[in-house]
């Protein structure tokens, strides 16, 4: 059979850095007025797991060119990049990647995020594997929560899922130990894909209404170009709201902020609520202030973009504060993305890059 090729050459060419507008006092702003408030940053593009939908291992195998030592951004630069999207007004930090626990001791990262930034709301996503060893020194490093992955409950389709033979019971240890580490509530997402776990979504509601845990059902995406994503395979937000008020009813719940991506629902007997994230059916882009920063110190506007802003050349070569500011607001004053709005059967041919390189 032959080798699945992705030209990561293509995808990570970098655009130019445009030159910044005064801000003159005003907030920072994109071309459709949204602010960039949130900050992802991946921090790893490596994975122990191979989820067929993110990280298929025919792609993501033992020949697959991972990024070397030198091109990853240092706790230093990240905390950097960070500082500097502060101060243009991001708010929430979510560090992911990759799996972000598998870049040593991120406990470390957390520390200095926390240090530079004492006010920022400071969260992680991960697949869990590694919680339980590290929920504490995360929590007291001064991480505020943490979201966990977690896709079914049955174990014969979890492991076909995470294609590593992992066991659900160590995820639900990794939640249990987060929750008691101080970082919930645990919110506990799970992408849904047509004839793969849909059958788990009222297991899943089941097991974790009355917790404390919130579950999110997630739209399966055509993120990066490796998935073979196909509109058949989502599962919309509707039909899932829908099937769990059947048996545990639900009510639509205020959002928690301006801008929230998941769309909330309580259980109407008080036992806690569920979120939905319809990034497919229902996109959100004109509320999307987040912007990603990848492994290797790229800026991504757009979940779904081509292509990135390189910040580490400059920021390696000595740029300042001020300098780096000015590179940050230029790129976000550009901004136009609205994938998730115009997407079609051909825009989900694009060859986008891969979530796992830009966190999820
Ligand atoms: N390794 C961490 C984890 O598993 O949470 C962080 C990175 S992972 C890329 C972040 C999130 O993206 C996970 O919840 C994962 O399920 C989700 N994700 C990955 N590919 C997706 C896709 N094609 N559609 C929807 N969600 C996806």
């Amino acid at each position: 059979m032959q080798k699945t090729v992705i030209a990561l050459s293509d995808a990570r060419a970098p655009l130019a850095i445009p030159a910044a507008a005064p801000l003159d006092g005003r907030a920072l702003a994109d071309t459709m007025g949204r602010a960039l408030r949130d900050l992802r940053v991946s921090v790893t593009d490596r994975c122990n797991f191979r989820c067929r939908y993110c990280m298929p291992r025919e792609v993501f195998d033992a020949g697959y060119e991972f990024l070397p030592h030198g091109q990853i951004l240092t706790f230093e630069e990240m905390v950097r990049l960070a500082r500097v999207c502060a101060g243009l007004g991001t708010q929430k930090i979510r560090l992911t990647g990759g799996e972000p626990l598998l870049r040593r001791n991120l406990d470390r990262l957390v520390a200095m995020m926390r240090e530079a930034l004492p006010g920022i709301d400071l969260t992680l996503t991960t697949n869990g594997s590694a919680l339980k060893a590290h929920a504490r020194a995360l929590r007291a490093a001064g991480l505020d929560r943490v979201t966990v992955s977690l896709d079914s409950l049955d174990e014969q389709t979890f492991r076909a899922m995470n294609d590593a033979d992992f066991p659900v019971a160590k995820v639900l240890e990794g939640i249990e130990a987060a929750a008691a580490a101080g970082l919930g509530p645990v919110k506990v997402n799970m992408v849904v894909k047509r004839g793969v776990n849909d059958h788990q979504v009222l297991d899943m509601a089941r097991h974790f209404r009355g917790s404390g845990h919130i579950v999110r059902y997630i739209e399966y995406m055509d993120v990066g170009s490796t998935n073979g994503w196909r509109m058949d395979d989502v599962v919309p937000s509707a039909e899932i709201v829908k099937a769990v008020s059947a048996r545990f009813p639900l009510a639509p719940a205020q959002p928690n902020y301006a801008g929230e991506v998941a769309e909330r629902w309580r259980y109407l007997d008080g036992r806690g609520e569920i979120g939905v994230i319809s990034s497919v059916t229902q996109a959100f882009c004109s509320s999307c202030t987040r912007a990603r920063l990848s492994t290797d110190g790229h800026l991504y506007t757009c979940l779904f973009a081509q292509r990135g802003y390189d910040l580490k050349t400059p920021l390696r070569a000595g740029a300042s504060d001020a300098a780096l500011t000015e590179a940050v607001a230029g790129i976000w004053q550009r901004r136009a993305d609205r994938y998730s709005e115009i997407r079609t059967a051909e825009t989900a041919k694009a060859r986008k890059v891969e979530m796992s390189f830009i966190g999820g």
